[in-house]
């Protein structure tokens, strides 16, 4: 199956992997896709330029993982703020699907992606370890915007998780291991049993809308 969002490819899967964390393209090999860009909590090298020359030698890379973070600190630095918007004009402009990171603000980080989405603009967002705030999950659907789901799900106290993944549209839902580890155990799969779960499907046809959900995510087509 696809994991929608990792920084370290595994074999005998299909890898989204993004940058950086783990070595260059992270072990990225056939099959799997790669996402570049400058991740809020490593913006210290930051060059758009470099960025957007790098993706146009690469025609079939998306652009991430980029947004903003007040995890590791309260306060949005207009630093991160400008360089996520650099990044975000450089997906628009090149028509790239964008995986992005919002930890704790991600009502700001659908409000900074709003001017570029759209047609003519970014086709696809991956909301990647998206958490609470069901009420944006209108707008987010209407910027073709998917939700990657992690392990977090299998946490039996998730128990608000767990219910706003329950109730997403079932054409927004992504796996994803977030992993970082070269070695490490996919664990989308055990995703996928959760979601069947929580929505009473089999296993099999999870998987099945899970993968086609990717597709569609790195296509940037809209949702059917
Ligand atoms: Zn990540």
């Amino acid at each position: 199956m696809t994991d929608a969002h990792c920084h370290a490819a595994k074999p005998g899967i299909t890898n989204f992997v993004c940058e950086p964390f783990a070595s260059r393209n992270g072990g990225a090999g056939e099959g799997d896709a790669v996402f570049f860009g400058f991740h809020p909590w490593h913006l210290e090298n930051f060059d758009a330029t470099a960025l957007k020359a790098r993706l146009a030698a690469n025609p079939a890379a998306g652009v991430g993982e980029i947004g903003l973070d007040r995890l590791r600190d309260k306060t949005i630095c207009a630093a991160m703020r400008e360089a996520f918007d650099a990044q975000l004009a450089i997906a628009a402009e090149l028509r790239r699907p964008v995986v992005l990171h919002g930890a704790k603000c991600w009502g700001e980080v659908v409000r900074a992606c709003r001017p570029y989405a759209g047609p003519g603009g970014i086709p696809s967002f991956l909301f990647h370890g998206f958490s609470r705030s069901a009420g944006l999950i209108p707008e987010i659907k209407a910027m073709n915007g998917f939700v990657g789901v992690g392990p977090a799900l299998l946490n039996d106290h998730a128990v608000n998780y767990r219910r706003m993944v329950g109730n997403l549209p079932g054409d927004m839902l992504l796996a994803e291991s977030d992993t970082c580890e070269p070695g490490a155990t996919p664990g989308t799969e055990e995703v996928a049993g959760a979601i069947a779960g929580l929505r009473g499907w089999t296993i099999q046809e999870t998987i099945a809308l899970l993968d086609g959900n990717a597709r569609r995510f790195l296509r940037g087509a809209a949702a059917t």
